[in-house]
């Protein structure tokens, strides 16, 4: 049962490991695009993995983080647990179930209430985990941006129910289909992509089974620019940034020089809903943060050197859409063509990140050209 390192020097062993609950990629991508053969598509990888769902890591003093093992970095979001003398506060609410259930039973053997629980923008990976944290603490504040009021009931939950939906037409297709030896395209497969074909339906069951009375609930606190939350010792500064999505959250506790930024900063951006240009902005305004670690809305805790390259990326990709624009290029062939092959190699360092790559850049080409 390995552990990987995590990317900081201060962060120390995993506190105990969570029950694998092992979810299909396909199931993230699902989130991004609509490709009907999905379930095929991306195999989850070999399916006795013994990697943990996700690692639990001391961070700081009084900071616990829940972190997606490598391979499956993208298909959730990280969470963290921030305990105070005033109550816990959570960081993002993800849509593993398991990694609820921890901070709740952290919360109770240690005597605390978590009292709030801050959205750092309305994708559903940030915020599913709403209903299961008020179901054991009725009286948790719900934080984040205002328009997470609006975006969480209607954005997050209408391509939650869309994905419900979609799965369970497909799976049953799927299913029988590969009872024939096919894809869901009727296509013939090779004996593994038969394996990973079962493997994917089998896991879309699970997480149907998991998600398909699922509720969303909205900010119960929200903010325009910027809130404090008093946690005693210590201040949360949340800050408000249009960047990775229209209301975006970082939080910054200074004491401890960590902020934490949701997917405004992962390891490989996910930019289709994002505003690249005010993101270059709210990079600059971050990067003058007196802060040494930056903890992602998924993968690993980083520095600013990260932050720094993330920027030129996003520079670089709107200079690449300038031009493109100003030289008569319709979006359609600057979709097609601008595909950033040296951001891939410098970003993308395994085939799960260049395939993450490779599905969303035109996404990220098409937010940087329809910007005003
Ligand atoms: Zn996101």
């Amino acid at each position: 049962m390995s552990f990987p390192a995590t990317a900081t020097a201060t962060a120390t062993a995993t506190a105990s490991k969570l029950k694998r609950r092992p979810l299909a990629l396909c199931l993230a991508w699902l989130a991004i695009t609509t490709a009907s053969t999905v379930l095929l598509a991306q195999s989850p990888g070999d399916p006795t993995n013994s990697e943990p769902a996700v690692r639990i890591v001391d961070q700081a003093p009084g900071v616990t983080l829940a972190l997606r093992p490598h391979q499956v970095r993208f298909d959730d979001g990280n969470s963290a647990y921030v305990s105070s003398e005033r109550g816990v506060l959570i960081v993002d609410a993800p849509t593993d179930p398991e990694v609820i259930k921890h901070w709740v039973a952290k919360a109770k053997a240690e005597g605390q209430s978590i009292r709030w629980v801050l959205n750092t923008h309305w994708h559903s990976d940030h915020n599913q985990g709403n209903q299961q944290l008020q179901a054991a603490f009725p009286d948790v504040e719900i934080v984040g941006h205002h328009s997470l009021r609006g975006e969480v009931p209607n954005r997050a939950a209408t391509a939650h129910h869309e994905r419900v939906a979609r799965l369970t037409e497909q799976i049953p297709a799927a299913r029988s289909a590969l009872a024939n030896g096919k894809g869901l395209s009727g296509q013939d497969l090779t004996a593994e992509q038969i394996e990973a074909q079962a493997t994917a339906i089998s896991q879309g069951e699970e997480w149907l089974d998991t998600n398909r009375a699922v509720e969303f609930l909205a900010p119960t606190v929200s903010f325009d620019h910027a809130l404090q939350i008093d946690l005693g010792k210590h201040t949360a500064e949340l800050h408000h940034f249009r960047a990775h999505t229209s209301g975006d959250t970082v939080l910054v506790l200074r004491e401890l020089r960590i902020a934490f930024t949701g997917d405004l900063l992962d390891e490989l951006p996910f930019i289709g809903h994002g505003s690249p240009r005010s993101w270059v902005q709210a990079l600059d305004v971050i990067e003058r943060l007196d802060v040494d670690t930056f903890v992602p809305g998924h993968g690993d805790p980083f520095g600013k050197e990260h932050l720094r390259v993330i920027r030129d990326y996003l520079a670089q990709l709107i200079a690449a859409v300038d031009e493109a624009k100003s030289s008569g290029v319709s979006l359609e062939d600057a979709r097609q063509s601008l595909t950033f092959p040296q951001w891939r190699k410098k970003l993308a360092t395994d085939d799960i990140a260049r395939r993450f790559f490779d599905n969303t850049v035109a996404d990220a080409v098409a937010a940087a050209w329809n910007e005003q």
